[in-house]
């Protein structure tokens, strides 16, 4: 067993976060039952449950391993109204969800005016949590819609590596990103952010900087998704990540930072059957999932499998795993500590 496994109530430095990334499979178990035992320690076995609004999947950035990107144009693009949004939001609310995530890619059709409007709209007649995810926007923007009631920001990184990252995002920079983030927190956001675990190119040394840039941001969510290629993109025929990693990043990034909010991303069950299960038994003990296509009437919004990520599975279906898994679903909103 690595020391840093014995030793894990002390700050894990780069090169135990590394030497435990690089655990080999089938000797992963202690590291896992570590995660977990951690996980009940800090957090508890509450799973809290995101209800996820994509409202518009139109993007003005190109990110290569993305659906959604601009030059995709085997897309078919939707845009909700500001009253869809707010009725599919109160339609979450009304099934119990206690955060809404209201998210789309880069789109400046939204403009500050929209979204103040939709976030304090639902505030007024949801007792709910709103997270926004609208990717990299203005700091004037991102203080009108905190006035306006919005409690939480995700913006991940995707890669904590300034190569990297331009590679996969030529139009904007790591350091622009990374002052956003500070910014979000600084003006009282609840920040998510992290990055895409198996990328093209993506060492391991890569992932543990990934882990330590969420820990050095003081992020409240971390997220380490596994990279699944999408159709009709320029990363469409690269290797899926692996699910040994993605939990190993999971288990690890638990073992960093015991006392974050940590996702276990639905893209999970596209590399393994319940793989988002697999990543609550490894340390995480949030969901996000995406409901656009269950609370929406209209067809457009039913996403097309084949083309958008949608790898939700049903939500009771899901909510009867967890609770198989001996875990509870949280009834309340879940602020990070
Ligand atoms: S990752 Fe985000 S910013 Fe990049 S193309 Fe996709 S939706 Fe747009």
């Amino acid at each position: 067993m690595p020391h840093s496994l014995q030793n894990t109530e002390k700050q894990l430095s780069r090169e135990e976060i590394i030497e435990l990334l690089n655990t080999e499979e089938g000797l992963t178990e202690p590291l896992f039952k570590k995660a977990d035992s951690l996980r009940k320690k800090y957090i508890g076995d509450d799973v809290h449950l995101r209800g996820v609004i994509i409202f518009s999947n139109y993007c003005e950035q190109n990110c290569l391993y993305c659906s959604m990107r601009e030059e995709n144009f085997s897309v078919d693009r939707y845009r909700m109204s500001a009253e869809e949004i707010i009725l599919a939001a109160k339609k979450l609310s009304n099934a119990g969800y206690k955060t809404i995530v209201l998210s789309s890619g880069e789109d400046s059709y939204y403009d500050t005016d929209i979204i103040a409007y939709i976030v304090y709209t639902i505030k007024q007649f949801a007792d709910v949590a709103v997270t926004l995810s609208l990717g990299a926007r203005g700091f004037d923007e991102y203080r009108t819609w905190k006035i306006a009631g919005a409690d939480r920001y995700i913006l991940k990184f995707e890669s904590s590596n300034p190569e990297l990252y331009n590679i996969y995002n030529e139009k904007t920079v790591l350091q622009d990103r990374i002052q956003h983030l500070r910014f979000l927190k600084r003006i009282g956001y609840r920040v998510g952010s992290g990055s895409i675990v198996g990328l093209p190119k993506q060492s391991v040394e890569d992932i543990a900087d990934d882990i330590l840039l969420v820990r050095e941001l003081d992020a409240d969510i971390a997220s380490f998704s596994p990279f699944v290629p999408s159709p009709f993109t320029p990363y469409q025929n690269m290797p899926t990540a692996s699910l040994g990693m993605a939990l190993k990043t999971l288990a690890v990034a638990r073992l960093a930072m015991p006392q974050t909010h940590i996702v276990s991303s639905t893209a999970l069950n596209k590399i393994s059957e319940n793989g988002c299960i697999d990543g609550l038994n490894c340390g995480a003990n949030v969901i996000l999932s995406d409901l656009t296509s269950t609370i929406s009437t209209n067809e457009k919004y039913s996403l097309d499998k084949n083309i958008i990520s949608d790898y939700s599975p049903d939500p009771h279906k899901l909510e009867s795993l967890i609770e198989t898994s001996g875990r509870k679903i949280a009834t309340t909103k879940g602020d990070p500590v």
